[in-house]
């Protein structure tokens, strides 16, 4: 019999063939994208060390560097005689094992108990931590392990990091002992389930639905989806269209779009169906002139670059607050001028007050400021507002003057190419082509901005490449103001749709 981790037990939850490729077909995982996610659960779980060994007596089991077995037994010893916390306990039972994140002693008069904590970089409880808390719960007390309480450790959205790397208050605990310890006869069951799934010696048939996104994207997902037959507009192309209602749909026999009747389709989504048919775009021109008419004079458009740390580094932070690293201004003046100006600080210091200062000083006092989704926009500035005071009136300011480009395209906008989304991305080759992402090196989105970022604040980063991922990032966010303005010019009128 395997011995299978809680990563595999959890990954069987969310389906037998994921488990079964990580076991038998591991080099198909694509795992692009999720370094970022991976990060701050590290950064987390060594906070988590530091918030709970206080009295610096604790100790860390790391097998990578001295293997399963001295992990195992080292463990073993550690818990059954010294009541200090000890950290990525390793722990084993018949078919499954466990790294528990923290086990702290609990001294009483029947000897030393302990209390078991699970580290999560959320910001809350999600109902597949239970499950994960109850795997380990149940290997835990088969080993043997005295567990006086199993709790699970989140990340506390309202603390604020007060400097000098002081992290206590940053995890909230949530005791979980009876629901983890209620569930262990299901918890034994997965894992003889999932012992019969790691045996099989072909790969279950089970086909790609919204298990493969929920509660993790499965990184099997291109595995998965090479023979599937391609649908031209899936119903993932529908508007705000949840997974339960595309269940449904399916479940009638409708995999495009386009075969839905008009009749179970909001007034939005008719409309996309419709164009989508069609195979054309639709655009209410007079539509889109009439709602910019109001907005007149020196036309300054604004994209802002933010990162969140689930570990603060900056003082007066929170974790996961948006804070602004970077932005683009095009400028177009009542004659048609095009300035450009920006702001980017990769030096790893907090860039928000020299951010916040750099906006007033080029936003000017008067004129319409286009974004595109103000809600992202108007929550940066005001969240610096609140962070600088002294700079809040001027922020605040530029808050009032602000006009959302998005509202006007999802009203009076669409092509088929767009596949039910008006992100920026997806509206501007639409609506300009000879304007692109694709062109851009390196940096193309907003996470890979973020990554960009992370890497170039990093001091072991060296200086040659911290300069190409500034060139990259300067482009990147330029190219998001100057697409505002290209749309903004066809919106208005002043340059035709092609
Ligand atoms: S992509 Fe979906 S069906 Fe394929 S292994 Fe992952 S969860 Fe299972």
């Amino acid at each position: 019999m395997r011995q299978l981790s809680k990563s595999k037990i959890i990954a069987f939850r969310q389906c037998p063939k994921r488990l079964w490729l990580e076991l038998h077909r591991p080099e198909l995982r694509d795992d692009s994208g999720s370094e970022m996610v991976f990060a701050i659960g590290n950064q987390v779980g060594d906070v988590a060390r530091q918030i709970y060994d206080t009295a610096d007596d604790g100790r860390l089991i790391d097998v990578a560097e001295i293997g399963w077995d001295a992990a195992f037994s080292e463990t073993a010893a550690w818990l059954s005689g010294t009541p200090a916390p000890l950290f990525e306990a390793a722990i084993r039972i018949e078919g499954a094992l466990a790294l528990a994140d923290v086990m702290l002693p609990e001294a009483g008069d029947g000897g030393l108990r302990w209390h078991m904590l699970e580290v999560k970089s959320s910001t809350g409880v999600k109902d597949y931590h239970r499950e994960d808390l109850a795997v380990q719960t149940y290997i835990a007390t088969a080993a043997g392990i005295d567990l006086a309480s199993a709790s699970l450790a989140h990340v506390d959205n309202s603390f604020v990091y007060p400097g000098g790397g002081d992290y206590q208050g940053l995890l909230t605990a949530v005791d979980l002992t009876e629901e983890a310890r209620s569930m262990a006869g299901d918890v034994a069951n997965w894992i003889s389930e999932a012992q019969e799934v790691a045996a099989l010696t072909v790969e279950p048939e089970i086909e790609t639905g919204p298990h493969c996104s929920a509660p993790f994207d499965c990184p099997f997902r291109h595995h998965c989806d090479q023979n599937m037959p391609s649908i031209e507009f899936p119903l993932g192309s529908l508007h705000r269209v949840g997974p339960k209602k595309r269940d449904e749909l399916e479940a009638l026999g409708y995999d495009d779009l386009r075969e839905v009747p008009d009749e179970m389709l909001s007034p939005v989504n008719r409309m996309i169906k419709k164009q989508s048919v069609a195979g054309e775009a639709w655009f209410d021109a007079e539509g889109a002139a009439t709602d910019l008419a109001p907005h007149t004079g020196t036309s300054y458009f604004l994209d802002c670059e933010t990162i969140g740390f689930g570990v603060p580094i900056w003082k007066g932070t929170r974790p996961y607050q948006q804070l602004p690293f970077q932005f683009s201004l095009h400028i177009v003046s009542h004659d048609g001028e095009v300035e450009h100006r920006e702001f980017l600080d990769l030096s790893g210091e907090d860039p928000g007050e020299a951010f916040a200062q750099a906006l007033i000083d080029h936003c000017g006092t008067t004129g319409p400021v286009f974004v595109y989704n103000a809600g992202f926009e108007n929550g940066v500035m005001r969240g610096l507002a609140d962070r600088f005071p002294h700079l809040a009136t001027g922020l605040l300011s530029i808050v009032d003057r602000v006009v959302d480009l998005l509202p006007i395209a999802r009203n009076r906008y669409y092509h088929p190419s767009q596949h039910g989304s008006w992100s920026i991305k997806a509206v501007l080759p639409a609506l300009c082509p000879e304007l692109s992402y694709d062109v851009l090196d390196g940096v193309k989105d907003g996470h890979a901005a973020q990554r960009a970022f992370l890497e170039a604040m990093a001091p072991e980063t060296a200086p040659k490449r911290k300069q190409k991922i500034e060139r990259e990032l300067l482009e990147y966010c330029k190219l998001d103001t100057l697409a505002m303005v290209r749309i903004w010019e066809v919106f208005s009128g002043q340059r035709d749709l092609v």
